[in-house]
């Protein structure tokens, strides 16, 4: 149960910037990003490849790989300022406080233990308990995630399992560690549609239940509407908009947004499915103004000259967009989205 004395925010994110140094030029790859997640709900983080998505959660966890550098902004999670601690204390949050749930299960497994033993050893740490009690929760927890034959397939090498398998051991281990903040990078990749419906389903019990908050990261505007209670938008390593999903859903603000609806959401079985026009633009020579001009269907002079602040768009609602604030008067019709074919 949630405790109505903590404040609502569990996880707090203010002006985060990630760069990266190459040799074409520095890649922006998360600029100037702010964002609460409160107990007890499920944010979708969503946006094309290469809008910024996995390296905030990098960040946040801060595990950004070289020449990734974390070059300013706060990042608190339940009134602890994580910049602030070293190496060893960030290590020991990552352990008790944070789980992540990553997109290549494989590399994240110790090809060295049993899966048995990876979850066990989740549960001794955060329970200290017996081996013999930890290995018999770990055999439970597999059962939750839907894995067949739990007990023997506790004393397989994440080698000799499936990939997706390895993804519902992943998840298994993220939740017996029972975090405060829960980070799922495409938790459901390679699981077919049933299993990802039961894995989805345990994420948000073990969320509610536990008053943690969970970040999903995810292309699947889809499961955002069904499993979320927030949404965050990202492009070219900026959020574009963000708010409730019930909001977002119904009354998209930001051209983007309304794009990545249209193209997912809105399918007619007679069309292909179809996509914004364009790509995301190059990370090292971003557009000048509002970075999604050269896409955007209702972009003026404006647009490129100046970038747009974030501004209020609706209750708990905000956006980036010139026609919100007021310094363009058009109107956004949905006619003007010509998608293409995906
Ligand atoms: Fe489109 Fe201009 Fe709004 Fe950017 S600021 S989303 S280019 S209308």
């Amino acid at each position: 149960m949630l405790d109505a004395r903590k404040p609502d925010t569990l996880l707090d994110v203010r002006g985060l910037h990630t760069y990266f140094y190459t040799y074409e030029g520095i890649v922006k790859a998360v600029n100037s990003v702010s964002y609460g997640l409160k107990r007890g709900e499920i944010t979708g983080l969503v946006g094309e490849s290469g809008s910024g998505k996995s390296v905030t959660a990098q960040s946040i966890i801060q595990l950004v790989k070289a020449p990734g550098k974390i070059v300013s902004g706060e990042v608190w999670l339940d009134g602890e300022d994580l910049m602030s601690l070293s190496q060893a204390e960030m290590q020991a949050v990552r352990g008790r406080k944070i789980s992540m749930i990553f997109q290549e299960p494989r590399a994240a497994l110790n090809p060295l233990f049993t899966v048995g033993d990876q979850i066990s050893r989740v549960i001794q740490l955060r329970e200290g308990c017996s081996r013999s009690i930890a290995e018999s929760q770990a055999v439970e927890m597999m059962r939750a995630v839907e894995i067949a034959d739990p007990d023997r397939r506790a004393s397989a090498y994440p080698h000799e399992l499936s990939g997706g398998m390895c993804q519902r051991v992943m998840v298994a281990m993220a939740l017996s560690a029972n975090p405060l903040l829960l980070i799922a990078d495409e938790p459901t990749t390679g699981l077919d549609v049933t299993v990802q419906a039961q894995v989805l389903d345990l994420i948000s019990t073990r969320v509610q239940s536990a008053g943690s908050a969970c970040l999903f990261i995810t292309h699947d505007l889809g499961v955002v509407a069904e499993l979320c209670e927030r949404v965050i938008v990202m492009y070219a390593g900026r959020v574009v908009e963000q708010g409730p999903v019930s909001e977002i859903f119904t009354n998209p603000r930001h051209p983007y947004t309304q794009g990545l609806i249209a193209s997912t959401l809105r399918v007619d079985i007679d069309k292909p499915i179809s996509t914004i026009p364009g790509t995301v633009p190059d990370a090292v020579h971003l557009p000048s103004g509002c970075t999604f001009h050269p896409r955007c269907p209702f972009a003026e002079d404006l647009c490129q000259l100046e970038e747009p602040p974030m501004v209020e768009a609706g209750h708990d609602h905000t956006t980036r967009c010139h026609i919100v604030s007021g310094r363009i008067k058009k109107e956004m019709l949905e006619e003007a989205w010509e998608l293409e074919p995906a």
